[in-house]
């Protein structure tokens, strides 16, 4: 087995960047990622628009998947996927073993916990055999809106997205029934006022409670029940989205003594937590001044790996030498056909 000095454990931005930033360092890297791909959350809204991450203005989400995954891959760190990292011993010279639920496990001198919000799972319909529809018109994501178009599509949810693709869907579906078990929605205030001034009909507080299906295989028609009197209605559908949140999986990693609640493990300014070589980034990490951005989270995956190569090397520098005057971009630049100026550079 070999022993890395960093192994970041997930592969959203925080995690993305970080295994750029800590080649800059010239750290032996690994990254691990449960998932088959890289993109963290990213991957739940690829076709939105992101506005907010500074000098991409604006960037499709994908498109900033794709950049961030070819940035990660500059100075060629191991990629490991399909591991959700669980079990750590500290070995007595101060190095960890990690175990993934698989039973692999991965050797390194410092860790960096870029989980986000954990192992996301998404709440499903809780209808006995509404798997069986999930190949056919029972949705839990949205990827594309096409497929939607013309149809009847009947939302379960009342939350942030659940308001967002209602509205989305209202321009191309024939019709879109929203479904949510409280009067109040969680969504932006300005986007629930637009679902409901649109055709939307919004349907509260009322729950799906039966799918109805002619051939066993996809659904043609719901029950939804009034949550206090039980009055139930049917609708005819073509499609059903179910948006009822996801839910977060930190198991094995809350047991091995990090200062942690149910969401975030507590750090200090450089990103380290209370255990020797073990520091956070992204989302997952909560410090006084955190900001929960893709933007934050570059910002901690830099100072997490600083404070991992100064625990490896004490009389290291404490960050990387700016890129654009970096030796070791100068082969890369003139791979890309970068001619720099020899001489000193003008302000
Ligand atoms: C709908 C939505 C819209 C958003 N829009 C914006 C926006 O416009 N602008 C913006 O700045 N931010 C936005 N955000 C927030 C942004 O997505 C997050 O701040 C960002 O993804 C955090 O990055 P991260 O790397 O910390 O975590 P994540 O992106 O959550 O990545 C964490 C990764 O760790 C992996 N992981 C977790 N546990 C383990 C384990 N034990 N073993 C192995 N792998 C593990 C997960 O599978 C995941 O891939 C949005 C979020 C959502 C949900």
């Amino acid at each position: 087995m070999e022993l890395y000095d960093v192994t970041i454990i997930g592969g959203g931005p925080a995690g993305m960047y970080a295994a750029f930033y800590s080649g800059m360092r010239d750290m032996k890297t690994k990254l691990i990622e449960a998932r088959e791909e890289l993109g963290g959350r990213l991957l739940i809204y690829p076709e939105k628009m992101i506005w907010d991450v500074g000098g991409f203005a604006p960037v499709r989400c994908d498109r900033l998947i794709g950049q961030l995954a070819e940035q990660a891959k500059v100075f060629e760190p191991t990629l490991v996927f399909g591991q959700q990292i669980k079990g750590l011993t500290r070995r007595e010279d101060g190095t960890y073993l990690l175990t993934a639920e698989t039973g692999e496990t991965h050797w390194t001198r410092t860790i960096i916990l870029a989980l986000g919000r954990g192992i996301l799972k998404l709440e499903k319909l809780e209808i006995e055999g509404a798997e069986r529809y999930e190949s056919a018109n029972l949705h839990y994501t949205v990827q594309e809106l096409e497929p939607f178009r013309g149809k009847r599509v009947l939302l379960s949810g009342g939350g942030n997205s659940a308001v967002d693709w209602a509205n989305e869907l209202e321009a191309i579906a024939a019709s879109v029934t929203v479904v949510h078990r409280r009067d109040r929605f969680g969504g932006h205030e300005n986007n629930v006022a637009r679902m409901k001034s649109s055709s939307v009909q919004v349907r509260t507080p009322y729950a799906v409670t039966r799918l109805h299906s002619g051939d066993g295989q996809s659904i043609e028609s719901v029950t939804i029940s009034h949550i206090e009197s039980g009055e139930a209605e049917r609708i005819e559908v073509d499609a059903v989205i179910v948006n009822h949140g996801l839910k977060s999986d930190f198991s094995g990693i809350a047991e091995w003594g990090l200062e942690m609640d149910d969401w975030n493990v507590y750090t200090g300014g450089k990103l380290e937590t209370n255990m020797p070589g073990i520091y956070a980034a992204g989302d997952f990490a909560s410090f006084p001044s955190k900001v929960n951005l893709i933007a934050g989270a570059f910002t901690d995956a830099a100072l997490a790996v600083n404070s991992a190569k100064l625990y490896l090397e004490p009389e290291a520098h404490y960050m990387a030498y700016v890129s654009s005057h970096n030796e070791r971009f100068a082969e890369k630049n003139r791979a890309l056909g970068v001619v720099e100026d020899e001489g000193p550079q003008a302000q």
